[in-house]
């Protein structure tokens, strides 16, 4: 179709939009998958069909049941030659969605001999998925190559096998090869087990024809929602191969309608119809009126329409112009608008690769992600309908949004369900914005839709290609450093565990990600163990994988490893061990954890200590007082002293209100704990001039280790500085200092050995005594939301090697923030 030709379409479907769908006006409406639109002539013939005729139940003589079944058996007829289906070889049966007609294809496999292979492709529907669940064996294909390398060489199975896939993802609308079912009907016949194929069409046939003239290449099922194409009727259909219609024959099932005679008393027995198969498998009263209905909206929608073809032609110009427009958005600084997901063999424009569905989400000019709430909540005040979310396509998502199986187990467990408005999880999106067009569709549609993304989300004054746009320029008061290492301790009081160079990690409210998520706990008195009392905790060594996303546990001297998903609340998925919540101490805090049930776990760790314990998750689901814990921490006095003079200090109890809201979890006082290299270097030249053994950075267990850089500032270090820092920046995150970290003899168990010393203990009581109590090291927590709008904020992260500054004076927080400082 040309342009002027697609135009011309257009300004028909203008005109049809003005009479036939009033109840679209001022309404923007991008949501015909999955909705029901149907045209005012619609309702009008069938409404006059209705009161000027008399339709009985079909399974009488009556003239009435009469005139029902000749008609309904008439629009089977026509419904199959809507799809060139030869009603030799094809029958259809009504059912009262695609999802039923699914189902119904499962069932007979189901009930089939010692039951089935399934397989099908990633970009499955929901209600495709689901048939798994029926399967003995199934596979889900992830890839269309991985599709063609098993019809390659398709394993060798002795159940029967069902291969689905729809024929559009109504996720990104992509266009799937339809020569599969031909291919698998052919591999069929060289082979003695059959291989029967299910092609889901409910997201095609709304805007295009599909041909089942050649009953080669004809799927054996095909499944489609008749309201997806007419609005009108809420029905479904299943196109059956009747040769392959045996299998579903299989279904043990029966009702009313599909038997002959039915023995209940004395004998049990049955007798299946045997006129055809629909006799066999629709069961109960058939949706009479809408099998009328459907006549009345075959008619008007070809009387307004024209074809199939035309809808076709229509909707995949419309799209085109709606992918050119979304991906052509740009911010001022360059960045695209949209993240659009697509099969990159498909091409808009052409409606055999792609369909008129766009699947995108919006970023701002800092690259961070809009929350899909936010955006509905604008739709909304803009009357523009369009659908968000995980759109029923559950692989689709999870592969296009780059969403690990376990990452979809924590956003789970962290609330995230089908609907609710967790839309942005660990920094990527959870859900995509959903455009699906439709006959009625026009140019205008699009062009307000493409206004409205630029109105409210395209940023123009974002200056060019900064990188990233640090909020504060503070001046740099001090020595610069850098971040040497970085540690999380993922059970408390065990090992700790480097996090890998080059690997930026995620910074969390309540410290470092994964750091003190879990504790062993006395399994007598439910009490946190620690350290202190029990030194071998330091051969505990956890690991954290994130590709599998499980915490990897072993022992010093055992080849034992153990591994626990990551997911807050595994209980949804591991059914016998599962969790038990238990009141816990943690340093003082009475505090209800999830204890794991497995026995294999305690005995691991029991075995490791000598004590009976048993390892548990904090925080417990549930908001309960027992499940949160604050931060302690706060400024000493021999860190007041040096700032109390400063210019511009502000009275120490806002940093303490500031503070005691942080939450923290299983840490003993603070969110993050911070040492200093040159501290270290320090305290260990004082133990070695008194013959002692020098102390490793890991017995202070920081999660942070920053060095100087004396490469840029040379000279020498500058040991204890940090007890002046209020603030440091790291990379591009900020934090705030809260006060030193009091030290006890924990600091005398080598990490390596568990082996207890006297230093650095007695050093540092020699050295770092203020009031009575011994300090080394700055709790530290993050502040969030400097730069509200950026993926920093988002999903903030620091790394290996991310340069340090701080900033000592005791600035209003206000002015910190809001970047006036210096
Ligand atoms: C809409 C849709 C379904 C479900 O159709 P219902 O008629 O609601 O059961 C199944 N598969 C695809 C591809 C769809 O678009």
């Amino acid at each position: 179709m040309g342009e002027r030709e697609a135009m011309e379409y257009n300004e028909k479907v203008e005109r049809i939009r003005k009479t036939e769908y009033p109840m679209l006006a001022g309404t923007t409406y991008l949501d015909h998958a999955g909705t029901t639109l149907y045209a005012k002539s619609l309702i009008e013939r069938f409404s006059a069909s209705m009161i000027s005729n008399l339709y009985g139940n079909p399974h009488s003589a009556s003239t009435s049941s009469q005139l029902s079944t000749r008609r309904i058996e008439d629009i089977r007829l026509r419904l199959l030659s809507l799809f060139n289906a030869d009603p030799e070889t094809f029958d259809v049966v009504f059912v009262a969605n695609a999802t039923a007609g699914i189902k119904l294809v499962a069932d007979g496999f189901r009930d089939h001999g010692t039951g089935f292979w399934y397989g099908y492709h990633r970009d499955a529907h929901t209600s495709l998925v689901g048939v798994r669940e029926l399967a003995q064996k199934h596979r889900c294909f992830g890839t269309d190559a991985d599709v063609e390398s098993w019809l390659e060489k398709p394993e060798e199975l002795d159940i029967a096998a069902l291969f689905a896939y729809p024929a559009q993802s109504n996720m990104t609308g992509y266009r799937l090869p339809l020569d599969w079912c031909r291919r698998i009907r052919a591999l069929s016949q060289e082979s003695p087990r059959r291989i029967f194929t299910l092609l889901d069409a409910a997201a095609l046939v709304s805007t295009s024809r599909l041909d089942l003239n050649d009953s080669e290449v004809a799927p054996d099922f095909t499944v489609l929602s008749l309201h997806k194409i007419f609005g009108f009727p809420d029905l479904g259909a299943l196109i059956v191969r009747k040769e392959s219609g045996t299998i579903l024959e299989s279904r043990k099932y029966f009702g009313g309608g599909t038997v002959d005679m039915v023995l209940c008393l004395r004998e049990q027995w049955h007798a299946k119809k045997s006129d055809t198969l629909h006799d066999r498998l629709e069961d109960g009263t058939l949706p009479i009126h809408s099998i009328m209905a459907l006549d009345a909206a075959m008619d008007v929608h070809e009387k307004l329409f024209e074809s199939l073809d035309r809808i076709a032609q229509h909707t995949a110009f419309l799209a085109k112009r709606l992918y050119d427009g979304l991906s052509s958005l740009r911010h001022g600084n360059g960045r695209s608008v949209c993240k659009i997901y697509k099969e990159s063999s498909s091409v808009y424009g052409d409606p055999h690769s792609q369909g008129p569905i766009v699947s995108f989400n919006i970023r701002n000019s800092e690259e961070a992600w809009v929350s899909n709430g936010e955006f509905e909540k604008l739709t909304t005040v803009k009357d523009i309908q369009v659908r968000t979310g995980g759109v029923c396509n559950p692989a689709g998502i999870s592969s296009y949004l780059g969403l690990a199986p376990w990452e979809m187990r924590e956003n789970f467990s962290a609330g995230q369900r089908c609907g609710n408005e967790y839309d942005i999880l660990g920094g990527k999106p959870t859900g995509v914005i959903r455009v699906s067009l439709g006959a009625m569709s026009t140019i205008r549609d699009i062009d307000n839709f493409l206004d409205f993304i630029h109105d409210f989300f395209v940023d123009l004054t974002a200056v060019s290609d900064t990188e990233v746009n640090y909020p504060l320029t503070l001046p740099r008061e001090l020595a610069s450093f850098y971040v040497e290492s970085l540690t999380v301790y993922p059970i408390k009081s065990c090992a700790g565990w480097k996090i890998p160079v080059n690997t930026p990690w995620e910074i969390r409210d309540v410290g470092l990600a994964w750091d003190r998520e879990w504790c062993l706990v006395h399994a007598g008195t439910g009490t946190a163990l620690s350290q202190k009392r029990y030194p071998r905790m330091a051969l505990i060594r956890p690991s954290i994988d994130l590709v599998d996303g499980v915490m990897r546990v072993r022992v010093v001297g055992s080849e034992h490893e153990i591994s626990v998903p990551l997911s807050a609340n595994p209980t949804y998925f591991v059914e016998e061990d599962g969790f038990r919540s238990r009141t816990t101490n943690v340093c003082g805090d009475t505090i209800t954890a999830n204890e794991y049930k497995s026995e294999g776990l305690s005995d691991y760790f029991t075995q490791a200590l000598g004590v009976a314990c048993r390892l548990a998750r904090f925080p417990s689901v549930g908001n309960s007082a027992l499940s949160s814990r604050h931060s302690k921490a706060h400024l000493q006095q021999h860190q007041r002293s040096s700032t109390r003079n400063m210019p511009g200090a502000f009275p120490d109890g806002r940093i303490a209100e500031e503070v005691m809201t942080r939450p923290i979890l299983l840490s003993n006082e603070s969110p993050i704990l911070t040492i200093s290299r040159s501290s270290l270097n320090r305290l260990n030249e004082q133990i070695k001039m008194s013959g002692g053994k020098a102390a490793q950075a890991e017995v202070f267990r920081a999660n942070i280790v920053v060095a100087e850089d004396l490469r840029s500032v040379p000279g020498t270090e500058q040991p204890y500085v940090e007890d002046s820092w209020r603030y440091m920046q790291i990379g591009n995150q900020y934090f705030q200092m809260l006060g030193s970290c009091r030290r006890c003899q924990m600091v005398c168990v080598d990490q390596e050995t568990a082996i207890k010393n006297q230093e650095p203990f007695v050093t540092l009581v020699k050295t770092r005594r203020f009031d009575g109590k011994v300090y080394f090291g700055q709790h530290t927590c993050h502040i969030q939301g400097l730069a509200e709008s950026s993926t920093s904020a988002q999903y903030p992260t620091i790394k290996v090697g991310d340069a340090v500054q701080s900033f000592g004076v005791d600035d209003d927080l206000e002015r910190f923030r809001s970047g006036q400082v210096g």
